[in-house]
């Protein structure tokens, strides 16, 4: 009796152990599956400064919302990006968008944290650009932008010795600045878990395709994604997962990726301190007054932008020499104290550049992907842009008509570089200022 009670023990024993093992190999198999096949309203494929900002737009709505990013977040060109954040544009709908988002910006605690630090931004332009830099400060200031005219005295203020030859006329926007763009991201992605949307860094998405309702995502190391919804904002990267996807090489978008490298440089006493931002049109530069104690120098010269890289080979870590010499030569004309500057470190990043300088934003029905949305060809300037293109691509994607979104996106269409829709600029050959 004893022992038919130890035997009835042990088979129940038996029993519970096999039930919680066979409850641990579902919810592991459950959760792999949730990984691999979960479906969502919207799937984002990039999880930049554009894709977190989609993804948190999107979570605001309600919507169910999955981010998938090979490396993390902030992981690609966003994590390089000097992060300025301006509202000097010359084509009103580019400049409201910037305005929208610098106010994003500067309320950001909403949000989360962004490090905009509010330093002010120079603009000065010579002879050729005198009357159009004019023309274009009526514009900002009619949409709002606190744009002042200043004058060479008032920028000797910042930099005692600054050398401004051949400039004639000089802008200056107090609100402007520079934020943290990992921090950013970050922030965007961490305000859209709260609301429910789901991350999934090291997944590398080999392929996107149309299904009857709906797409789907093949991930590289095996299992599938389903949404109603994909949404590419996966940059220079974007042609790659298209050809992998068989979009054949005359339907791939309009872009290719080029190389710029940012300098770091310690700044000397005298320029120590919270400073403003100097663009150098006349050399083709910008100089970022980063902290107290730093100086970004970054190129905003067309000719680096007419030369394609591949974005899947691997690109140098360090600036080259002779960039680094060039661009210490033009920095000293302009600011001469920079003389005593010491080199901290140099990097490299990627733009993903359009003919115009200006992103495509669309869906991607016309090449044969329905329900598969892109934003790409950023073309270096798409960090403090971030804001408004989460709020297009949201509108977008969730069917709102473009005239009636409070940024008309058609006019980022694809469709615009074949009929001569380009987005234009005021200013030329002066860099890209757009
Ligand atoms: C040096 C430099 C300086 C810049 N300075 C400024 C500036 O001052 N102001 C400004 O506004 N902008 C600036 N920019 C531009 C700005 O940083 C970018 O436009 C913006 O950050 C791009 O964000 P993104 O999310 O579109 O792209 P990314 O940050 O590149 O994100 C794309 C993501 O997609 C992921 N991905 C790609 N393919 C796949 C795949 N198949 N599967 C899974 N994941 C994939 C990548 O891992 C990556 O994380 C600068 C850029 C650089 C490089």
């Amino acid at each position: 009796m004893l022992c038919n009670y130890y035997n009835l023990f042990l088979a129940s024993g038996k029993y519970i152990f096999h039930r919680i093992t066979e409850f641990i190999t579902i919810t592991v198999a459950l959760f792999a599956m949730n990984v691999s096949s979960g479906d969502y309203d919207f799937l984002i494929i990039g999880a930049g400064s554009t894709g977190t900002s989609i993804a948190y737009h999107l979570a605001l709505m309600g919507k169910k919302v999955a981010v998938v990013d090979r490396g993390g977040i902030a992981a690609g060109n966003t994590g390089k990006s000097s992060a300025l954040v301006r509202t000097h544009y010359s084509n009103e709908l580019i400049a409201r968008m910037a305005l929208y988002s610098q106010n994003i910006f500067r309320d950001f605690q909403k949000i989360g944290y962004s490090g905009f630090t509010r330093t002010g931004m120079i603009f000065p332009f010579g002879r050729n650009y005198k009357d159009v830099a004019r023309e274009n400060v009526g514009m900002l200031r009619s949409i709002g932008v606190d744009e002042p005219e200043i004058d060479v005295k008032k920028v000797r203020e910042y930099f005692h010795d600054v050398n401004l030859d051949g400039y004639e006329y000089i802008c200056y926007e107090p609100e402007s600045g520079y934020a943290d763009p990992v921090a950013t991201s970050n922030s965007f992605a961490d305000k859209a878990r709260e609301l429910g949307a789901q991350f999934i860094p090291k997944k590398s998405v080999a392929s996107v395709e149309s299904r009857k309702e709906g797409a789907e995502a093949e991930l590289a190391g095996g299992g599938k994604m389903r949404a109603s919804k994909i949404i590419l904002a996966a940059n220079v990267w974007t042609n790659s997962l298209l050809s992998a996807s068989g979009i054949s090489k005359s339907h791939l978008l309009p872009i290719h990726a080029s190389l710029h490298g940012i300098i770091y440089l310690r700044r000397p006493e005298e320029y120590r301190g919270i400073r403003p931002t100097l663009w150098d049109p006349r050399h083709l530069s910008y100089y970022k007054m980063e902290g107290t104690s730093l100086t970004a120098v970054g190129s905003l010269d067309p000719k680096l932008d007419e030369k394609a890289v591949d974005p899947d080979e691997p690109i140098p870590e360090a600036a080259e020499d002779d960039y680094v010499e060039k661009h210490l030569e033009i920095l000293t004309e302009t600011l001469p104290s920079m003389e005593k500057a010491t080199l901290v470190s140099t990097l490299t990043g990627l733009y993903d550049m359009t003919p115009d300088g200006q992103a495509i934003i669309d869906s991607l029905s016309p090449i044969g992907l329905d329900n598969i949305y892109a934003i790409a060809g950023l073309s270096g300037h798409g960090f403090k842009l971030s804001p408004a293109y989460g709020k297009i691509v949201s509108d977008m994607a969730t069917g709102q008509a473009p005239e009636k979104s409070l940024f008309d996106w058609a006019h980022f269409s694809m469709g615009r570089f074949s009929s001569g829709k380009m987005i234009k600029s005021r200013y030329e050959d002066i860099g890209t200022i757009y």
